[in-house]
């Protein structure tokens, strides 16, 4: 595939959203010269940031609200949206009439001329990338280092994949994020990254992926489809503390072609460690891969600590946002898994007072109320699973636990303020998505800390 494959042909891109996704995928196939149509079964006010993007390109025609059989049956090519499910009864308009159906990462994946660092994993795949790409520009512009410039992008910030497409040379190292949507897409492409890492498996977006096994099919396509080449082999880096990812690490070793590496948190050295500034144990595992990934492309040890410190915290993970009457209130809003607020939980000695809750996934909370019953003095639950959340709590009980109830979140926020007591924190960090009550997990951080610095003045 080049980027001639597009021109003068019809491109229908199924689902913009409100991310960045569909806007990437829209602007990529109009400069490559295609005919393009962008569809979505939202109505044009929900996707209206999207649609500004999009403005200036005059010759994009839209079908929103709906998606209509003609479109996928008079296309050439259909770019679909990690989003939507592979069962799509459209997509199999399109397979039906034998159109050429691609998504955005299948793309990029076979037109990126740059070594590909991917990261999977249910939690702290972000950080992890984000790190690695840390540890990796320290070595740009030094001898030993052999790359050119270090890209990070995927499920990160707004950066566009495709748009940054031009930028990006043959001696570049690109790190990636990898979704499991995503990952499910490359199996149309047959691509996988040439470094792959998983940072732990544990039941995530089983609404749509259905059973906790489809869920971990998607994942593996990351070591799956490397391509095994004894001159050039594929590098695989698992966590030998994650059940699954050491399973893998097992399985996957002495394949002929493939280099498997492994880390964990307890291997991170006393240097490193005091250097780093990331609260909890999750955390220091987070660091074990990216230093993986660091030293396998030669970074030094002095390099890693000379850098570690400058780290910044990502928005909305950890993040502590105010002191106020010694309480400490901290921003958790990405964590969106039962394992991501375990892990949260786990950072603090301090008694929190956590505030959870919100779309529900269909996961268990069962782990998780067991460390809400050890850890914390009170627990504020909104959103859909609120009730779920305290019928698990109720059966890992704990004498001293506080449990209410809030309709939203600024008045969680108000109760918060009224339980919390001197030398407390109080923590959102909800295990659930936030699509009940919010856009996305951004827009739920931001709301908190507005609310938590209105309600400090
Ligand atoms: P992801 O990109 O997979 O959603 P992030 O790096 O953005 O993960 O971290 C999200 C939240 O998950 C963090 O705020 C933290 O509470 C938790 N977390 C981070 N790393 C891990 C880990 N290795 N294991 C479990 N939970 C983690």
């Amino acid at each position: 595939m080049n980027k001639v494959f597009f021109a003068g042909k019809k491109v229908l891109v199924m689902g913009l959203g409100r991310f960045a996704g569909g806007v990437d995928a829209a602007k990529f196939a109009y400069k490559a010269g295609a005919k393009v149509k962008v569809t979505d079964l939202a109505l044009p006010q929900r996707l209206s940031e999207s649609l500004e993007k999009l403005k200036d390109l005059k010759k994009i025609e839209y079908q929103l609200g709906s998606h209509e059989t003609e479109d996928f049956s008079q296309t050439d090519i259909v770019i679909v949206n990690p989003a939507v499910e592979p069962e799509n009864k459209f997509l199999e308009v399109a397979r039906e009439n034998n159109k050429f159906i691609t998504s955005a990462i299948s793309i990029f994946f076979q037109l990126c001329p740059a070594v590909i660092v991917g990261i999977t994993g249910s939690n702290g795949k972000s950080t992890t990338a984000a790190l690695a790409a840390h540890l990796l520009s320290s070595g740009e512009g030094k001898d030993n280092f052999r790359h050119r410039k270090v890209w990070l992008s995927g499920n990160i910030g707004n950066e566009p994949l495709l748009g940054n497409l031009e930028k990006i040379e043959t001696e570049d190292v690109l790190v990636l994020e990898l979704s499991s949507f995503q990952l499910e897409q490359l199996e149309q492409a047959k691509e996988a990254p040439g470094v792959s890492l998983l940072t732990n498996l544990a039941p995530n977006h089983l609404d749509r992926h259905k059973t906790f096994e489809k869920y971990c099919a998607a994942k593996d396509n990351i070591f799956k489809l490397q391509k095994l080449d004894e001159n050039k082999p594929a590098i695989s880096i698992f966590n030998k503390e994650d059940e699954i990812s050491l399973q893998w690490f097992e399985k996957y070793s002495g394949q002929a072609g493939r280099i498997c590496l492994g880390f964990s948190a307890g291997d991170v050295r006393g240097e490193f460690v005091k250097e780093f500034t990331l609260p909890g144990r999750a955390n220091l595992s987070n660091l074990a891969g990216a230093i993986t990934i660091a030293e396998y492309f030669g970074i030094t040890e002095e390099q890693i600590l000379n850098c570690l410190e400058s780290f910044e915290t990502l928005p909305h993970r950890l993040e502590l946002i105010s002191h106020s009457s010694g309480i400490s209130w901290y921003n958790d809003s990405i964590a969106t898994t039962p394992e991501s607020s375990i892990a949260a939980l786990e950072a603090f000695d301090a008694p929190i007072v956590l505030i959870a809750g919100g779309y529900d996934k269909g996961l268990s909370f069962e782990k998780l109320a067991v460390k809400i019953s050890e850890k914390t003095r009170a627990v504020i639950l909104i959103g859909q699973t609120a009730k779920k959340i305290a019928e698990a709590i109720e059966r890992h009980p704990s004498i001293e636990l506080i449990i209410e109830f809030a309709d939203s979140l600024a008045d969680a926020v108000r109760t918060a303020k009224n339980l919390a007591a001197s030398g407390d924190m109080v923590l959102l960090s909800p295990a659930c998505a936030s699509y009940d009550m919010f856009d996305n997990f951004q827009q739920r951080g931001q709301e908190f800390v507005k609310l938590v610095r209105q309600i400090n003045d």
